[in-house]
């Protein structure tokens, strides 16, 4: 079987078709698609498009006609169950006019699963034994419904059962046998490079200039730029048969946009802001303590979600109330009463408070407000005062205008206050 495929033009492109009405609905979200993209990828076959089909019979017949004359690779997931509506199967035999019939080894497989947990196997699950002429059967270790592979002119077609678990096992077992000796010898290589306090149009400007550059080399570097919660991405992607050359290129590429972009940029790994903040204070053996209002821990949070944080974070409070300023972090009344809560004053109080109280190297202080109400013409929704007090000089402070809705403005404020924390440490 192996002999016979590696004699076929590789697999280049793929679509995937998930199977399942509950997937149109409100409740559950297509998820094997984008665990077989990444995968697919890094077997160097690009996946070109996806859908999602409820257990239709005609409806899956079309699209999969549709996909055959689009990609080398379909992959379809679900719909391989033993009920009435698990209709793929069925609709892929329809469109390759495949006959099927049972096969008993499959029989056997199913009834002894049944027999295992004291139960007679029902007559229904024969549909599951049903193999379409020329398939191949994939083992499902995992649950009842075997995967069929299946060879069609210039494409293969695969079957895989809906549950990810099952899902993901068989695929592993193609991925490290059939379908690598099937994928050609390119591999999709990435880097990537994550940018803070610029918009997305800025990064753009910046970029754009260098990447159209390489999207017309030979081999070309893909990037997409993506917003996301507190930052901004490039993904940078290449396909190629030689990982030096290609992990080289890359990185020549990812230091260019670096270079560009300065400081702004703070992860060129894919390691999150507090990872990024964590490892620094490691390196010094620094510690942190923070003081936070509007943000509500969630500075403490994020600080605390890296392994081996108890190295470098104290911990420290969180001050909804003014009196809990006072009580933890030696924020005076009449500081408040003279900048208002939302200030910088206060910010740099809470951060130099806690950094005495806590006995760290580095206290940060938080005080906004993330809205909706409580905005007013001077200080609207959004506006954040932080500050950072180290060792040396006096604490950082800054304002900042954040959009958006409330968990936005925390999440913002919580990246804004570390990466502060960064540039002091850098
Ligand atoms: P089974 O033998 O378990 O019936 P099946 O191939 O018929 O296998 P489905 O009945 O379609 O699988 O789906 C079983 C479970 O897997 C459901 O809980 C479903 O929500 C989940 N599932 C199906 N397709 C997907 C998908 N594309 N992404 C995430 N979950 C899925
Ligand atoms: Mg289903």
């Amino acid at each position: 079987m192996d002999r016979l495929m590696e004699k076929r033009a590789p697999l280049r492109t793929a679509e995937v078709i998930a199977v399942g009405s509950e997937l149109l609905g409100t409740t559950r979200l297509d998820t094997n698609s984008l665990y077989l993209s990444g995968r697919l990828g890094s077997l160097g076959i690009r996946l070109k498009a996806k859908s999602v089909v409820g257990d239709d019979r005609r409806e899956l017949a079309r699209m999969l006609r549709a996909a055959l004359e689009r990609v080398d690779l379909v992959v379809l997931s679900g719909g391989l169950g033993p009920t009435d509506d698990d209709v793929t199967r069925d609709a892929v035999a329809d469109v390759l006019e495949l006959p099927m019939a049972e096969d008993a080894a499959i029989v056997e497989r199913i009834r002894a699963r049944f027999v295992k947990r004291g139960l007679r196997m029902p007559e229904v699950n024969r549909k599951q034994a049903m193999v379409p002429r020329g398939a191949t059967v994939l083992h499902n270790p995992m649950g009842s419904a075997p995967g069929l592979m299946i060879e069609h002119r210039r494409n293969l077609v695969l079957l895989l059962p809906g549950p990810p678990r099952e899902l993901q096992a068989m695929f592993e077992g193609l991925a490290n046998g059939p379908l690598k000796e099937r994928a050609g010898n390119e591999r999709l290589f990435q880097a990537v490079l994550y940018v803070t306090g610029q918009s997305e149009s800025h990064v753009e400007e910046v970029a754009q200039p260098l990447y159209s550059r390489w999207r017309d080399a030979v081999p070309a570097i893909e990037t997409t730029i993506l917003a996301a919660p507190g930052q901004v991405e490039l993904h940078l992607s290449m396909l190629s048969d030689d990982s030096d050359r290609a992990a080289r290129l890359l990185a020549d590429a990812r230091t260019e946009l670096a270079i560009a972009l300065g400081p702004d940029v703070f992860s060129t790994d894919g390691r999150p802001m507090e990872e990024i903040v964590g490892g620094l204070l490691a390196r010094r053996r620094w510690t942190i303590g923070v003081a936070e209002s509007c943000t509500g821990g969630l500075l403490q949070s994020r600080l605390t979600d890296v392994p081996g944080s108890s190295a470098w974070v104290t911990g420290g409070i969180v001050a909804y109330s003014n009196a809990l300023k006072w009580l933890f972090a030696d924020v005076a009344a009449a500081l408040i009463e003279e900048h208002g809560a939302v200030s910088e004053p206060v910010a740099v109080a809470l951060a130099e408070g806690i950094r005495a109280r806590a006995g760290s190297h580095i206290g940060v202080g938080i005080t906004g407000i993330a809205g909706p109400s409580g905005g007013t013409e001077a200080k609207p929704v959004g506006t954040v005062a932080i500050a950072v007090a180290g060792p040396e000089g006096p604490a950082h402070v800054r304002t900042f205008w954040f959009l958006g809705n409330r968990t936005q403005v925390k999440f913002n404020a919580t990246q804004a206050a570390l990466d502060m924390v960064r540039r002091m440490l850098l």
